[in-house]
């Protein structure tokens, strides 16, 4: 994981202010962790209709508790071959502003290899964040600060079922930030 360069001038304050907000409410039932489980069974079983009806319940429970509109979203069986280039990180998934539309695949696109339900579902909950980061926040924009990256591992962790764990960040050039591996393991 990558942060994006800071901006020049224009939305510099916004960046600060997403790279600032480390955390995320989250709620105090169990919904999300319910709904995600049924969406590992649909992703065992491949079932992608049930698959996309456990992502649209997914996204409307978090939307309700960010007290956002709930995004729409369209689960592909595969990666589609026209990915929007600025955010070129997005390998699994993608979410467009105007639309408040989510997308997500369940297949990488070379090798038509499944995406594992870890991946799928942390990818859903970066894209929400997406959402949030514009709905609630209202940033003129969505970077991928380290603010974002922690608030989007909060909300996954919250709906796996695992641990929390705290992020370290190695500063690399530009003002951008690489998540320190090693050490983010050690400390768990
Ligand atoms: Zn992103």
């Amino acid at each position: 994981m990558l942060t994006d360069a800071p901006p020049r001038k224009a939305n510099r304050a916004g960046f600060l202010e997403s790279d600032r907000i480390r955390a995320l409410d989250l709620p105090r039932n169990g919904h999300l962790q319910e709904i995600a489980q049924s969406l590992e069974s649909a992703m065992e079983a491949d079932n992608i209709r049930d698959v996309r009806s456990a992502c649209a319940e997914f996204l409307a429970s978090a939307s309700t508790f960010y007290e956002v509109p709930t995004c729409g979203v369209r689960v592909l069986a595969a990666r589609p071959l026209r990915v929007r280039e600025n955010w070129s990180t997005e390998l699994f998934g993608d979410y467009t502003a105007e639309t408040m539309l989510i997308r997500v695949w369940m297949r990488t696109a070379v090798r038509k290899e499944i995406t594992s339900f870890g991946t799928f579902l942390s990818t859903l909950c970066h894209e929400f964040c997406h959402h949030v980061d514009y709905q609630k926040f209202e940033f003129h924009d969505s970077w991928h600060t380290r603010g974002f990256y922690e608030r989007a591992a909060v909300l996954y962790h919250h709906a796996r079922g695992t641990p929390q764990k705290k992020l370290f960040w190695l500063p690399v050039a530009r003002g951008r930030w690489r998540i320190d591996w090693p050490r983010t393991n050690r400390s768990r």
